[in-house]
Parts: C-alpha cells; structure tokens; sequence
C-alpha cells in the first residue's frame, strides 16, 4: 500500500476553492480537507505544498502525437514518448489522441494498431478518438464495438482531401452515436470553399506562408459549423466541435445551446493567445511555424472567444498539440503553402497559457481554470468522474503549481522533440512544480522521471448528451 500526502496548500476543482490536504492512496484520492492527516499511515510520503494550488490534472483531448501525413509522407515530430513527457511537464496527466483508419481498413484494426504504437511508449493515461475517413455500411457497424470498447467519440473532417466525410456520411455517422452512446467530434470547414480559394491564390502566384489563412476565412469556419450543427439536429444526436476559433462559429454554438441542443465546443490557446498578425506577408517563410487550420483569426476574435470561455457557450480548451520541425518538415511547402504540414506544438503549454491569459488576467476564476482543461474534458468525451476531478476514489492525477512562479517559453527548455515554439520568450505562470499520475510523482520540479511505457489505456464510458456540461 503506497501513501501521499499533499499537506498545506489551497485545494481548486470545478465547484470549490480553499486550504486543504489531499490524502492519496494506492493511486486513488482517499481523503480531501482539513484534517486528512490522521488517516496517512507513518510511512505516507509529505509534500509540502504550502504556497501552492492543488489541482486535477490537465486532460488533453486533441493531440496528435505520431500523427502520419500520408499525402507528404512525414509524421508529427513527437511519438508517445516525447509527446506525454512535454504534455506531464506541462501538468498534463491523460491526453486522448487519435486512431487514423485508412481507406479499406476497418475501425478495429485501426485500434489494435494504433493501441501497438502507444502501449510501449506513453507515461500518462490515454485514449484515443476514431478519426473515421471511409464510411462504409460495415464500418457503420463497428461503431457501436468500439462505443462498447470504450472509444465513444469519433472525429470527422469536413475538410482535409483524402480524410474528408460527405454530409451524408456524417449523417450516418450521427444517427449511430445518437442511438449508441457516442459522440461525434468535428473539424468544421468548408471544403468546397477552401479548395476554390486556395486555388484562387496559387493562381495569382500567391504561394507564400502568408495565404494560407485568407484561403480559410472565419466564414468557411462558420458555415461549416452551423451545418454541422443542423445535422446534427437532424440526426437528434450530440456533437462537439473541435478548435472553435471565431466569432461566427461561436455565435452558431451559443444558439444551439440556448436551443437546447446538446452541442459542446473546445477552442485551443493559440486561438486565444495568437492572432493573424503571424501570418505576416513580409514575414519570409518563418511564417510556415504557425500554419495551422483554421487558421489564427483577427484580434477582436479572441476576446469573444475568451467571453465564450468565462460564459460556457464553449467548455473546453485542448492543444491541438501537432507539431512539425520547421526544419525539413514545414519547410516542404516553401514554394506553395498548400504543402506546409498543418499544425503547431502546445500540449507542454496549454495550461500555462490558460492560467496565464486566464486566471492570471483576471478572465477566469481558478475554479473555471480547472473546469475547461480538466472536468469539461472529462465529462465530454466520458472519463468523468475517474478523471479530472479530486473527488474521493476519483484515479490521483494531480498537479501542484506556484500561482506566482513566473517561466520564460524557450524551445530549448521545452521537452517536445520539435525543433521551435510558437510562444518563444513569453513570461507565463501555471507550470506545475509536481505532477502526478495515479498517485505517482513524474514531474518534480520541471525534471520529468516517468518511465517510459507506464502511462494506461483509460476505457471510457458511453456519453450522455443530457450530461454534457
Ligand atoms: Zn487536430
């Protein structure tokens, strides 16, 4: 039997705010409050935490970590290794990546693969979404296996050539989760839209780093979220979007749920930190570092997104964590940007950015900081309540921050394998001094000590659309 301490800092969750121990045993919490202390046996384990906040780990629920772009034969920089090393140092504790089914394959096999290529190397929990390209009537019928299985949620690009999903695929796709407990996640741009615009820049010799965003405005974002919504409504069935990023697809989500609608929304902190000012067209190629679709907006969109965030018309925030070295992979598309890998590195820096823009700028309680990178997470994609909350028998994944502790971003001190990072030389609070998992310490003091493999496959739940938060 194993036992640990937290004694003497301030306990923040969803709902509540104040000093308070955290007993934790055989990796599961035992006790929170203020007198856990006598139930600690002689040989627990004491970590002072008196100046620190006690939290739920994070929960990243859209990374891509050895994610294979088969149209330019490379593969996101980091593997499950690196990827969950930089993802614990940033205090986070379970991440939900994705399963890629190719054309022809079936959902299953896509598991089996995909669960061989995590076991050996993740050092947090994890699970995966189906990112499901070939709607066939037999793949339809493995979606309630894989809901069954414990893989509830499946993304669907309505963008992306070779990975896209018809209306009436994704209709398909709705009507099953609806009737089988799971949930849909979707990309929402409009593919038509976007391959006409693209073609219109490299037509007028537009081929630099810089047009990529103006080929994918908000609009093509917004259209394609409101349909996605309404099929959805259609369908009777939840959904949730992924990397909500202006104004106008906000609007859409708000309206469904003041409709009662069982839409959920995530947006990520590039959207909420950056702006379109990187796509800078006297920039020169550097600009490729922060290709990514959708794109960073216009500045007045942040605000709103961040109001969406305090408010709850979005619940969550994840990383969109897909990182490509500048070197030898963005640098593909130098001569047109539609061959520059899309995508940016943040599974190390979503929660200091979050407590930084959040929490320390006065837009989000401590408590709402928890919410949106831990419980809403949880409760989305069905891992609540053994994760992302500190109640009693909940799994001990914990982090441990200094409110104050101020750090300068630098690649150089980053634990992802990619060779830069899109927020160099900002000053952010929230890294957490300790991070642990199941009760185990991973992270002491910025230095990761996890072995490799020792992160879990989380099974999770059917989800239930009244429960959405
Ligand atoms: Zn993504």
């Amino acid at each position: 039997m194993s036992e640990l301490l937290i004694e003497g800092g301030t306990v923040v969750t969803a709902d509540r705010m104040g000093p308070g121990d955290v007993f934790v045993r055989d990796g599961c919490i035992a006790a929170v409050g203020p007198d856990v202390r006598t139930a600690a046996g002689r040989d627990a384990r004491v970590i002072d935490a008196s100046g620190h906040w006690v939290m739920p780990g994070g929960i990243d629920t859209h990374t891509h970590l050895r994610h294979p772009i088969d149209r330019l034969g490379i593969t996101t920089a980091d593997d499950f290794y690196t990827g969950t090393v930089a993802g614990a140092c940033g205090g986070v504790t379970t991440i939900v990546d994705f399963s890629l089914q190719r054309r022809g394959e079936s959902l299953l096999h896509a598991r089996d693969r995909r669960l061989a290529e995590i076991e050996p190397d993740a050092v947090i929990d994890y699970s995966f979404h189906t990112i499901v390209t070939d709607v066939r009537d037999d793949v339809l019928a493995e979606m309630p296996v894989m809901i069954d299985d414990g893989f509830p949620s499946f993304k669907v690009y309505m963008t992306y050539g070779d990975k896209i999903v018809n209306d009436a695929g994704l209709l398909r796709m709705l009507e099953i989760t609806g009737e089988h407990g799971g949930l849909v996640y979707v990309h929402c741009e409009n593919d038509c839209a976007v391959n006409h615009l693209i073609e219109r820049h490299l037509a007028a010799g537009k081929t630099g780093p810089a047009y990529h965003a103006p080929s994918r405005p908000p609009a093509v974002e917004a259209e394609a979220t409101h349909r996605a919504i309404m099929l959805a409504g259609l369908a009777g069935s939840p959904l949730c979007i992924a990397h909500v990023t202006s104004s106008g697809a906000a609007r859409h989500v708000a309206d469904a749920r003041e409709r009662g609608k069982p839409v959920a929304a995530e947006t990520c902190p590039q959207y909420l930190v950056l702006d379109d000012s990187v796509y800078d067209p006297d920039g020169g190629f550097e600009v490729a570092k922060f290709v990514c679709s959708p794109p960073m907006r216009a500045a007045e969109h942040r605000e709103v997104l961040w109001e969406a965030l305090a408010e709850g018309s979005i619940q969550q925030v994840s990383s969109d964590h897909a990182p490509f070295h500048y070197e030898n992979q963005k640098t593909t598309g130098r001569d047109n940007f539609t061959r520059i890998p899309n995508g940016l590195p943040g599974i190390e820096t979503r929660l200091p950015l979050v407590f930084t823009g959040g929490v320390t700028a006065g837009r989000l309680s401590p408590q709402r900081f928890v919410e949106v990178t831990a419980t809403n997470p949880a409760r989305i994609f069905g891992m609540y309540p053994r994760k992302g909350t500190l109640e009693v028998g909940a799994d001990a994944d914990l982090i441990v921050v200094d409110p104050d502790a101020e750090v300068e971003i630098d690649a150089a001190r980053m634990h992802s394998a990619v060779d830069y990072n899109p927020y160099q030389g900002l000053r952010v609070r929230g890294f957490p001094t300790w991070t642990l998992s199941r009760g185990e310490m991973i992270v002491e003091r910025g230095e990761p000590m996890p072995p490799r493999g020792r992160g879990r496959l989380a099974r999770r739940g059917r989800i239930d659309p009244a429960a959405l938060p």
